[in-house]
C-alpha cells in the first residue's frame, strides 16, 4: 500500500544500466580517439544500484541518509555521466533518463538544471502524472522559485494520484505555507493540520508546524486563538530554544500592539516579560531587543529603551526601524541633533522609510526649518509605504503657503538649530550610534566612545557617507531581500535629489519588514558596492580601509560558498523559525509594520508578501511573470500561446532559455553560473532549452481532453475479474480551458432563456422540464410561476416568518454596498475580485427589524434627495460628467441574511407544504431528483433555504455543490439581478480567481465584468422579479445581488441525466484534488441509485456502472490487503438513513470500510478515518479497528442487478 518503494526509480535505473552497457563501449571507443576521461565518466554497478534508490523523495533528507557526503559525490558523478550520455545520444534516450537527471539535480540543489530535465521528461512522457516522484520533484523546484501556483498544482496532483505518498506530510506543510502567502487562510490551516496529524518524518518539527498555525491565526487577527496556540506551544516538552524564543517574541509583540489583549498597563508588562523571556532563550536576537526597546519607550522608560535599542544594533544589522525609533526617543528627550542623526541613519538605510521621513519632517518643523521639513514630507509622500499621503500633502501645502508669506531672506538669516537636510545627509554618522561591540572579530574594532559628529567610523573620514556601509560588522544579518531591493542597493548622494527611480524601486511592500531573518552569509548591496570600491582602490587604502577590505573579502567568500549550496528546504537546516511581528501589528510612531515571520524554509518569505513582488525578484523575469498563472494565461490565448511564452521566458540572452530563474543569482554571483550555452556543442542542452516551450504547450494541450477522464475506458462486461485497468490511476482532473473558438464580442451578452407561464397547465407541460435541463441553456427564468400556480408567497414574507419563528437563526454576511454591478476595494480605488463578506449570526426577528429600518431610512434619504434636487436642479447636471472619474467609496456597510434553514417540517409546515404545488422537476423532493436518493438530509441541498435581503446584498460567484442544479424563487417585494456564466467557462473563472489569490471553490469573489469581456466569457444577465423561478443548470457559474428589499427561497435538485451525473462526479474528483469536501457523497449516492432507480439512458447507465465497478474493486482490494496483513475486519452494517461517511481528517467520502480509532469505537462515537489518514497517524493501523458496512456479496448483487432499462415511451408524445 505504501508508496515509499522505489520501484519506479529502480526501473529507471535498470533502464539506465542497460543503456550504459552500450554506452560504455562507445565511451571506450571515444577514449581511444582522444576524449578525456572527465567528460565521460562511467558508473560502476554498485553506483548504479545506489542511484536507483535516489529520487525527489529524498529531498531534504540526503544529509540524514547514511553517508550524505558520499551520496552527494555520487549524485554529482551521475549527473556528469547522464549528461554526457544524453549528449552522445543526441538527446534520444529514454524519457526516464531525464526524470532521473531531474531528481539528481534536485538532490544536488541545482534547481535550474533539475527544472530543465523535468521539463524534458514531461514533454516526452504522456502519462507523466502516474509518476508521483516526478510530480513531487517538479513541485519542489517550483516551490524553490516561488512559483506557488505551479507548485500547488504539482503537489495537489501528487496527492491525487497517490494519497498515501510517503512525503504527503512535506507536501501539506508546503501547501500550508503557500496558501498562507496567498492569503487563502482556510486552505492554509487545513493543510497545516493535515501535516500535523501525519507522524511521518518531515523537514519541520511538529512544534514548528504548530507555530505556523498560531501565526496563521495572528495573521488573520484572531488574536485570542493565536495567543492560546502560542501559549499551548510553550507547554511542549523539549521545545527547542529557537522556537521558544520566537514564540515568546510573537507573544510579546502581540501584547504590545494588540488592544484586544487587555488594558495598556497589563499588556505592556506582559509584553516586556515575554520579550525578556525570549531573550533568555535567544540573547542574540536583535529583533527582540528592538521590540523590548519599543515597549520601554512606550511606558516612558527612556534609559531602558535606549539600552535595548543599542543591544539591538549590536546584535543585528542596523535596521531603519530601529534608527527611526531611536530618533523618536531622542526627539522626545529634546535632543534634536541626535534625533536628526538617527533619522538620517534610518532613511539612508531605507530611502522609502516613510515614517522616518515624516518624523524627520516633524523634527525640522519643531526647529523652525520649514523648508527642510517640506523636503522630508515630500520624500515621505513618495514612499509606497506612506499611509497618509493626503494629510501630508495638506501639511506641505500649508508650510509652502507660510513660506510665501514670509519676507524674502528672513529664513536664511536665521540661525539654524539643525543642519539642513543636504548637510545632514553628508555628515558622518556618529560612531556612538554605529559601532557595535563584539561584532567584529578583530581587535581593531574595539569600540571607543566617539564624540558624535567628529570622529567618523574607522577613520574613513574621506569617504562620503553615501558610500559607507553604515554599521561595520563581520556578522551581518541583513535581510534576504536586500539583494533584490533596488532601494537598498542604490544609495544616492542626496536625499532631496532622489528621484522617482529610487522611490519606485523601493519597498513595494505595504509593510516594510522591520527586520528579517539573519543570514550570516549575506552581504548587503551597500557592502557589495563598498567592496567594489575598495577593490578598485586596493593600492591606495589606509590601514583601516585595508582591514575593511579584508573583512569584506572573507565575508564575500562565505556568501559565495553559502549560495553555492543554497538550500531549498532543510538540506541545510535554517536557523529555526526566525522572528518578527506579524504583518498586522502596527507600530505607534509610524506606518511601519512587522513582517511575516520568516518561515523556517529559507526560500519562502522575503519575496512572498501577499500580492507583492519586488522588482528584481526571480519571478519578474521568469515565465511566471505574466501574472501568477502562466499556464492558464497562455491557455486562454489559444493558438498564440507559444509566441507569448517564447517571448516571455527566453529573455534576450538566449542561453538562459531553459533556466529562466537564474537572475536571482546573477545579481550577486555572475561567475557562479552554469551557463548552458554553446548550443552547437551541446545539442541536447539546446533541446532542453526548447523544451520549455513544449512543456507549456503541453500543459495547455492536456486540459480539455482529459475530461471526462473517468468514462473513456472500455469496460469489460461484469469486469470484476482481474481487469488491471481498474486499478490504474486516473489522471488528475484539470479545469477545462476556455471554449474554442472564442465567441465574437457581440455574442458575449446573450439573451437569457426565459419562459412565460400563464397558467398551471403551462407549468406542468413536460417540455418545460426538458428545456431547463438542456445543457445548452445554462439558466432558465420561469416568469410568473407563482402566479400561474397560485402559490402563496406571503408565507415567506418577513412578516409571516417573524410570526412563525422569530427566534430562528439567521447567518449574516456583512458586506459593502457596492455600485450596481461593480466590486471595488474598500477604499474605492480599484476594482477587485475579492468580495468582502464576513460571517456572523442573528435571529429572524432581529434581521427583520434591520430590513425594515433599512427600508425606512432609504425612504427618508429619497425624500431628502428629492427636495435637494429641486433646489439644485440646474447645477446637478454639469457635475455628472465627473462622477466616472471620481473615487468611489467609502462604502456603506450592509447586512445580508443568508442560509436560513427551513428543513424542519414542524416549524415550517405551511411553507414547505406550499412548495409541493410545484411541478415535480423543481420540487424539493421527487423520485426524479437524485438528491432524494441520497437517503439523508443535506442541509440547503435537499432542504429549503431562505435568504433575507436589503438592496446590494450579494451572493458571490459560485457553482452549486457538486455542480447540482438549483431552484430559486424570489418572494419579493423587490427584484434581484443575476449574472450567469455557462459551465464550460468555469476554468476561465478559476484562473481569474487564482490570479487574484482567491479560492474558486471556497473563496468569496465577484467577477469583474470587464475582465470577463476581455477573456471572451459570455455573461447572461437578467432581473428576477417576485414570483419568478430561476433554474440554474448543472455546473452554471452565477452571482446575484438584490436590487430591492426581498426574500428568496432556494434548494438544489439533481435531474436524472447523464450531464448532471457526469458534472457531479467530475466536481467530486476536482474537490478531492483541491482538498475540499464534496457535500454530495457520490459513491454512496451511486449505489443508492443502482438499488432504487431504473436507468434507460445508456450513457448515464454506463457512468453509474463504472463508478460501481470501480468502488467495488477498491473495496475488494482493500479488504484483501487488510486480511492479508492480519487486520481483523469487524462487521458493523448500516442503520436506516445513516448518513454517508467522511474522513474526519481529510474529508474524503469513506465507503464501506471505515477506519475508526479503538478509543472512539469503544465509546461508540465512531470517528471515521479514511485508510490513508489512519495510516498517517498509525502506520500499522494498530490504533484502529476496521468496520465494514456492506457485505461484498450484497454489493456484487446490486452491481449485477443494475442493468440498462428499456427506454420509456416518450413522455411528450
Ligand atoms: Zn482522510
Amino acid at each position: 500500500m505504501k508508496s515509499c518503494g522505489v520501484s519506479l526509480a529502480t526501473a529507471a535505473a535498470a533502464a539506465a544500466a542497460a543503456a550504459f552497457g552500450d554506452e560504455e563501449k562507445k565511451m571506450a571507443a571515444g577514449k581511444a580517439s582522444g576524449e578525456s576521461e572527465e567528460t565521460s565518466p562511467s558508473l560502476t554497478a554498485e553506483e548504479r544500484e545506489a542511484l536507483g534508490g535516489l529520487d525527489s523523495r529524498l529531498f531534504g533528507f540526503v544529509r540524514f541518509h547514511e553517508d550524505g557526503v558520499r551520496t552527494k559525490a555520487l549524485l554529482g558523478k551521475a549527473v556528469r555521466c547522464y549528461e554526457s550520455l544524453i549528449l552522445k545520444a543526441e538527446g534520444k534516450v529514454e524519457s526516464d533518463f531525464f526524470c532521473q537527471l531531474g531528481h539528481f539535480n534536485l538532490l544536488l540543489e541545482d534547481y535550474s538544471k533539475a527544472l530543465s530535465a523535468y521539463q524534458r521528461y514531461y514533454s516526452l512522457q504522456s502519462d507523466y502524472w502516474k509518476n508521483a516522484a516526478f510530480l513531487y520533484g517538479l513541485g519542489l523546484v517550483y516551490f524553490h522559485y516561488n512559483a506557488f501556483q505551479w507548485a500547488i498544482k504539482a503537489f495537489q496532483e501528487v496527492l491525487y494520484v497517490d494519497p498515501s505518498f510517503c512525503r504527503a506530510k512535506e507536501i501539506h506543510l508546503r501547501l500550508g505555507l503557500m496558501f498562507k502567502v496567498n492569503t487563502d487562510y482556510e486552505s492554509s490551516l487545513k493543510h497545516f493540520q493535515l501535516a500535523l496529524i501525519d507522524c511521518n518524518p518531515c523537514t519541520l518539527s511538529s512544534a514548528e508546524i504548530q507555530f505556523h498555525i498560531a501565526h496563521l491565526y495572528e495573521t488573520q487577527r484572531k488574536y485570542h486563538s493565536a495567543k492560546e496556540a502560542y501559549e499551548q506551544l510553550l507547554q511542549t516538552e523539549n521545545l527547542s530554544s529557537q522556537v521558544k524564543a520566537t514564540v515568546l517574541q510573537q507573544l510579546g509583540w502581540m501584547h504590545h500592539t494588540v488592544d484586544l489583549l487587555g488594558d495598556k498597563a497589563t499588556k505592556e508588562s506582559y509584553a516586556i516579560q515575554y520579550l525578556q523571556k525570549s531573550l533568555e532563550a535567544d540573547p542574540n536576537s536583535g529583533q527582540s531587543w528592538y521590540f523590548l526597546g519599543r515597549c520601554y519607550s512606550s511606558i516612558g522608560k527612556v534609559q531602558d529603551a535606549f539600552i535595548s535599542y543599542r543591544q539591538s544594533i549590536d546584535k543585528s544589522e542596523a535596521s531603519a526601524d530601529t534608527w527611526c525609533s531611536i530618533g523618536v526617543l531622542y526627539q522626545q528627550q529634546n535632543q534634536p541633533m541626535d534625533a536628526l542623526q538617527a533619522y538620517i541613519c534610518a532613511v539612508q538605510l531605507d530611502h522609502g522609510h516613510a515614517a522616518a521621513w515624516m518624523d524627520l519632517g516633524t523634527l525640522y518643523e519643531s526647529c523652525n526649518q520649514p523648508q527642510d521639513a517640506i523636503k522630508c514630507y515630500l520624500n515621505a509622500t513618495r514612499s509606497k509605504s506612506c499611509s497618509n499621503t493626503s494629510a501630508l500633502a495638506a501639511r506641505i501645502k500649508y508650510l509652502q503657503a507660510q513660506l510665501c508669506n514670509l519676507p524674502q531672506g528672513s529664513l536664511q538669516n536665521k540661525t539654524k538649530l539643525l543642519p539642513s537636510i543636504e548637510e545632514a545627509w553628508s555628515l558622518p554618522i556618529p560612531a556612538e550610534l554605529t559601532s557595535r561591540q563584539g561584532a567584529m572579530n578583530t581587535a581593531q574594532q574595539a569600540c571607543k566612545p566617539h564624540h558624535p559628529n567628529t570622529e567618523p567610523v574607522l577613520g574613513l573620514s574621506q569617504t562620503p557617507i553615501s558610500q559607507q556601509p553604515l554599521p561595520l560588522h563581520m556578522i551581518p544579518s541583513s535581510q534576504v531581500d536586500d539583494l533584490s531591493s533596488p532601494a537598498k542597493r542604490k544609495r544616492t548622494s542626496s536625499p532631496t535629489k532622489s528621484t522617482s527611480d529610487n522611490w519606485s524601486g523601493g519597498h513595494g511592500m505595504s509593510h516594510p519588514p522591520i527586520q528579517q531573518q539573519a543570514h550570516s552569509w549575506c552581504l548587503t548591496p551597500q557592502k557589495l558596492q563598498h567592496l567594489e570600491q575598495l577593490r578598485a582602490n586596493r593600492n591606495n587604502l589606509n590601514p583601516a580601509q585595508k582591514l575593511m577590505l579584508e573583512q569584506l573579502e572573507s565575508q564575500f567568500v562565505l556568501m559565495q560558498q553559502h549560495q553555492m549550496r543554497q538550500t531549498g528546504i532543510a538540506q541545510v537546516r535554517p536557523p529555526g523559525i526566525p522572528n518578527g511581528p506579524t504583518a498586522d501589528s502596527s507600530l505607534p510612531t509610524n506606518s511601519v509594520c512587522g513582517q511575516q515571520p520568516q518561515l523556517a524554509l529559507t526560500r519562502m518569505p522575503s519575496v512572498s508578501q501577499p500580492g507583492v513582488r519586488c522588482p528584481g525578484q526571480p519571478l519578474a523575469n521568469g515565465p511566471f511573470s505574466t501574472g501568477h498563472v502562466p499556464c492558464s494565461t497562455s491557455r486562454t490565448l489559444g493558438s498564440t500561446d507559444t509566441i507569448l511564452i517564447g517571448n516571455n521566458h527566453v529573455t534576450g540572452s538566449g542561453s538562459n532559455g531553459n533556466v529562466p530563474y537564474l537572475q536571482r543569482n546573477a545579481l550577486t554571483l555572475p561567475h557562479n553560473r552554469t551557463n548552458l550555452t554553446s548550443s552547437a556543442e551541446e545539442p541536447w542542452k539546446n533541446q532542453l532549452s526548447n523544451s520549455t516551450q513544449d512543456f507549456f504547450q503541453c500543459l495547455n494541450k492536456c486540459t480539455a481532453d482529459l475530461f471526462p477522464f473517468l468514462f473513456l475506458r472500455n469496460l469489460g462486461k461484469n469486469g470484476l475479474s482481474n481487469s488491471s485497468i481498474l486499478l490504474d490511476k486516473c489522471p488528475p482532473p484539470r479545469p477545462p480551458s476556455s471554449p474554442y473558438p472564442p465567441l465574437p464580442k457581440d455574442k458575449l451578452n446573450p439573451p437569457t432563456p426565459s419562459i412565460y407561464l400563464e397558467n398551471k397547465r403551462d407549468a406542468f407541460f413536460p417540455p418545460l422540464h426538458q428545456f431547463c435541463t438542456n445543457p445548452n441553456n445554462p439558466v432558465t427564468v420561469i416568469r410568473g410561476l407563482a402566479g400561474a400556480l397560485k402559490l402563496d408567497l406571503g408565507l415567506f414574507s418577513t412578516k409571516t416568518l417573524v410570526e412563525a419563528n422569530n427566534e430562528h437563526v439567521v447567518e449574516v454576511r456583512t458586506q459593502l454596498l457596492q455600485p450596481a454591478d461593480e466590486n471595488w476595494d474598500p477604499t474605492g480605488t480599484k476594482k477587485i475580485w475579492h468580495c468582502e463578506s464576513n460571517r456572523s449570526h442573528t435571529t429572524i426577528a432581529k434581521y427583520a427589524q434591520y430590513q425594515a429600518s433599512s427600508f425606512q431610512e432609504s425612504l427618508r434619504e429619497e425624500n431628502e434627495k428629492r427636495s435637494h434636487h429641486k433646489d439644485h436642479s440646474d447645477s446637478e447636471s454639469t457635475s455628472s460628467d465627473n462622477s466616472g472619474r471620481r473615487r468611489k467609496g467609502p462604502f456603506k456597510t450592509i447586512k445580508f441574511g443568508t442560509n436560513i434553514d427551513l428543513s424542519d417540517d414542524k416549524k415550517w409546515k405551511l411553507q414547505l407544504h406550499e412548495l409541493t404545488k410545484l411541478p415535480a422537476f423543481v420540487r424539493v423532493v421527487s423520485a426524479g431528483n437524485l438528491l432524494s436518493h441520497v437517503g439523508h438530509t443535506i442541509l440547503g441541498m435537499n432542504t429549503v433555504q431562505l435568504y433575507m435581503k436589503v438592496p446590494g446584498s450579494r451572493t458571490p460567484g459560485h457553482q452549486e455543490n457538486n455542480n447540482f442544479c438549483s431552484v430559486n424563487i424570489n418572494i419579493g417585494p423587490g427584484d434581484c439581478e443575476w449574472f450567469v456564466v455557462p459551465e464550460g467557462y468555469w476554468g476561465v473563472l478559476n484562473d481569474f480567481c487564482e490570479k487574484n489569490n482567491l479560492n474558486f471553490l471556497m473563496g468569496s469573489w465577484w467577477p469583474n465584468l470587464e475582465d470577463l469581456y476581455e477573456a471572451n466569457v459570455p455573461v447572461y444577465r437578467f432581473i428576477q422579479r417576485p414570483g419568478d423561478l430561476v433554474w440554474i443548470n448543472a455546473g452554471t457559474v452565477h452571482w446575484v445581488q438584490a436590487i430591492g428589499w426581498c426574500n428568496n427561497i432556494a434548494w438544489n435538485v439533481g435531474p436524472l441525466t447523464a450531464c448532471q451525473y457526469k458534472l457531479a462526479v467530475e466536481r467530486y474528483e476536482w474537490n478531492k484534488l483541491q482538498s475540499v469536501k464534496s457535500i454530495v457523497p457520490m459513491v454512496h449516492l451511486s449505489w443508492n441509485m443502482a438499488r432504487n432507480i431504473k436507468v434507460s439512458d445508456p450513457k448515464l447507465f454506463e457512468m453509474i456502472k463504472y463508478c460501481l465497478l470501480r468502488t467495488l474493486k477498491q473495496c475488494q482490494t482493500l479488504r484483501e490487503a487488510l486480511i492479508a496483513a492480519g487486520k481483523e475486519i469487524i462487521w458493523h452494517g448500516r442503520a436506516k438513513e445513516e448518513p454517508a461517511h467522511y474522513c474526519s481528517i481529510c474529508e474524503v467520502e469513506v465507503f464501506d470500510l471505515l477506519f475508526v480509532t479503538n478509543e472512539s469505537n469503544s465509546r461508540k462515537t465512531y470517528i471515521v478515518h479514511c485508510q490513508d489518514c489512519a495510516r498517517k497517524t498509525s502506520g500499522n493501523l494498530e490504533n484502529f479497528v476496521v468496520l465494514e458496512q456492506y457485505k461484498m456479496e450484497d454489493l456484487m448483487q446490486v452491481y449485477d442487478q443494475f442493468t440498462l432499462a428499456p427506454p420509456l415511451p416518450s413522455a411528450s408524445s
